[in-house]
């Protein structure tokens, strides 16, 4: 039985977006969003990320017609990679032995070629809805597939055996090795297939990895959807609303599991435990 030694948030750019935009009710004015990437220590599967952030390889895959269009619907400023900042924490690249993918946004997955050692975890609903995508649509989805390693398929542990417990009013889970440590949440509604991640740390507490369910953590803690400009980008407005009702009830019914949004700028990155 394993043991969570170590959880670890870091940013890897920024994106200006408007607060209103990514929040109903929310401020005319520009909310500046991190793009996070979860880091845990395993005593014994070794280092798993929640996602791999922004990667300046990004940059050059958004030059060509029709990803162009991709930094007008997400601006961003380029931080740190992943990859350049986990030394600073005595850890390498080729130590991370896991990356879970939440979905497969570029901004979550640019750094999956930087982790040559990893197994990716993700859910098939995710890669399905997306692969056929050709042209405008894949624009639109935001899928790129050229930010995938060649090895891709080979290196995917799809998560579909949701058989374990609850997590408030999520109804099931996903044990990731068997040993409660790691639990994936379903998170549908921002993008097909979005998954949540449960870090046990037993008395140190637990995280839950949010990724987009929600941009804003007031927008988790008001129950407050994004703009309906922003539906038309949203793959499933209904499931992401019911989504965040869900929660909404885990902020304020479970005071142990904190939770983690990708881009709220409320976060501190650097050591959580
Ligand atoms: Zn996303």
């Amino acid at each position: 039985m394993g043991t969570l030694q170590r959880a670890l948030l870091l940013s890897t750019g920024i994106s200006p977006h408007l607060e209103a935009l990514v929040m109903r009710g929310g401020r005319l004015g520009v909310a500046e969003m991190p793009a996070h990437v979860g880091v845990l220590v395993h005593s014994e599967q070794g280092v798993v990320l929640f996602d791999t952030g922004f990667a300046p390889r990004l940059r050059r895959a958004v030059r060509p017609f029709p990803d162009l269009l991709y930094p007008v619907l997400v601006p961003w400023r380029d931080g740190r990679s992943a990859v350049s900042q986990l030394p600073d924490y005595g850890i390498c690249a080729r130590e991370v032995r896991h990356v879970f993918v939440s979905h497969l946004h570029p901004d979550h997955v640019a750094g999956l070629r930087d982790f040559p050692n990893a197994t990716f975890h993700l859910s098939p609903e995710a890669w399905l809805a997306l692969r056929d995508a050709r042209g405008l649509a894949r624009v639109v989805a935001a899928w790129m597939p050229q930010l995938l390693p060649e090895d891709f398929g080979a290196r995917v542990r799809w998560i579909d055996r949701f058989t374990g417990p609850a997590l408030g009013a999520f109804p099931a889970t996903c044990d990731l090795f068997g040993d409660g440590t790691l639990r994936a949440v379903p998170l549908p509604g921002h993008a097909p297939g979005q998954l949540g991640l449960l870090a046990d740390g037993g008395d140190k507490g637990r995280l839950l990895f949010a990724a987009d369910a929600a941009w804003l953590s007031r927008a988790v803690r008001e129950r407050r959807s994004p703009s309906r400009l922003s539906d038309r980008l949203t793959w499933s407005p209904a499931a992401r609303d019911l989504t965040l009702e869900r929660l909404n009830k885990l902020w304020w019914e479970d005071a142990d599991t904190r939770i983690l949004l990708t881009h709220c700028p409320e976060h501190r990155v650097g050591e959580l435990w």
